[in-house]
């Protein structure tokens, strides 16, 4: 068993100047117990832990990390910017040319791009896109997505939201919060019904087209395309937050992976390649509207500086260069499978959802499709799961409802050891 003292000894000092102790609430570990496990190395699929404990991780801060951490040439690349380039001008680089050429070609629905820096200011930005385009003032998001903290979005928000048990949040404007309507995910009869009862004043419709905040929870195909036609008909702005899944269950996202273009996308995560990156795009039409071409405001001092998007630039490079995908699909259905027969020798039959190197094993027998299915799960197994895991050197999200990722540098050494660790932990959830 790990001895995490020099975390504890951290987590109250942090406690003193940090609400909480962590800059965002999840870290804090409060729906599975414990002490935060302060991290002071990473290396491919591996932490080293203040403690100088080893772990195999599955959290890849919290998505980016679909290379690892520290790739040689994402790190080769960032050092060439720092000795010869710089860290941010606040002028235009060329540097941003070539990523924003790249998304174009990559993603589907993209024509023109914007870059930020995060994927809240991603979601944030193209919502505001979307009023000032369509001259209305609501949206449909569906209950356990998240978007960022955004106001518009802590309406039944997935995450740390739903982890804490705070849908929603002080702070939040009555007004904002009316001009959030929540819809059921799968389930386009949920979101018709809005539609009608508010005619004319839809601006956007936004959704993770693979949900990653609730768990992991794939949209079904003729979901997204209903989606898709009723946007078309209602000129409703289709928004895919793939701030998550994009670049990571397919290169092109999931709009390629399904088939299906939204009107705007936004991005995130990967492709910051571990720093802070965010960026929003999709039709020229909409697009041209943006200042300072067009009249809706959207800035960023450090939007586009050389550091971060040379982080993710070199991400993409090498995710394009090299098609991990087919390989991360194989290494997902093995842990899957190992997963799926420690369940059969304990008797358990606990759901497992998936999409590509994005999974969730779920503590409930209820097949789980939308937010009210994901929370029947046991979060008290969960936190057992979690805490036996942890134990066995295995580094997995501290919450139920949080994405299980696999990197092109875990091995398959790594995912027998964490089969393995599987199997011990259930039996330690309790049957
Ligand atoms: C993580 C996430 C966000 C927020 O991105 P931040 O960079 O944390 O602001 C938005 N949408 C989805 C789907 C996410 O997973």
């Amino acid at each position: 068993m790990p001895q995490l003292t020099r975390s504890a000894e951290l987590f109250e000092k942090a406690k003193q100047f940090i609400p909480g102790g962590v800059n965002s609430p999840v870290r804090a570990f409060k729906s599975v117990g414990g002490t935060p496990v302060y991290m002071a190395q990473g290396s491919g699929a591996y932490l080293t832990d203040v403690d100088g404990n080893t772990y195999i991780d599955y959290v890849g801060s919290w998505g980016p990390f679909i290379l690892g951490s520290m790739h040689p040439r994402v790190t080769a690349a960032l050092d060439y910017t720092l000795k010869n380039i710089g860290t941010s001008f606040g002028t235009p680089i060329e540097m941003e040319i070539e990523i924003a050429e790249l998304l174009c070609k990559i993603v589907p629905s993209l024509e023109m791009v914007r870059m930020v820096n995060s994927g809240t200011e991603a979601t944030m930005s193209a919502v505001r896109l979307a009023r000032g385009c369509t001259g209305r003032d609501k949206i449909i998001k569906f209950e356990g997505c998240y978007h960022g903290h955004g106001d518009s979005f802590l309406i039944k928000a997935g995450s740390g939201a739903l982890t804490l048990g705070a849908p929603d949040s002080p702070g939040v404007t009555r007004g904002t919060a009316l001009d959030t309507l929540n819809a059921t995910y799968n389930d386009i009869e949920s979101v018709r019904l809005l539609v009608n009862e508010n005619k004319g004043q839809i601006a956007a419709i936004i959704i993770e087209p693979v949900a990653g905040n609730t768990g992991v929870i794939p949209a079904k195909p003729e979901f997204l395309s209903a989606l898709r036609e009723l946007c078309d008909n209602e000129d409703i702005v289709l928004i895919f937050d793939e701030v998550m899944c994009g670049f990571r269950v397919a290169l092109g996202g999931a709009q390629s992976l399904y088939g299906i273009t939204p009107d705007l996308t936004t991005m995130g995560k990967i492709i910051g390649g571990g720093l802070p990156v965010g960026a929003f795009g999709g039709k020229r039409k909409l697009m041209e509207r943006v200042a300072p071409l067009g009249d809706v405001y959207q800035a960023g001092t450090l939007s586009g500086n050389p550091l971060a998007l040379t982080a993710g630039l070199e991400t993409l490079k090498i995710l394009q260069d090299e098609n991990p995908y087919p390989e991360l699909e194989r290494k997902a259905v093995i842990l899957e499978e190992g997963f799926r027969n420690n369940m059969k020798k304990l008797g358990l039959n606990y759901v497992q959802n998936r999409v590509g190197s994005m999974s969730c094993l779920f503590f409930t027998e209820t097949p789980v499709v939308d937010y009210t299915t994901a929370i029947t799960a046991d979060t008290k197994k969960h936190a057992k799961y979690f805490h036996s895991l942890l134990d066995q050197g295995i580094y997995t999200a501290p919450s139920q409802f949080e994405a299980m990722f696999i990197s092109s540098m875990h091995t398959d050494e790594d995912l027998e050891k964490t089969i393995t660790a599987n199997y011990n932990a259930l039996v330690a959830s309790g049957r």
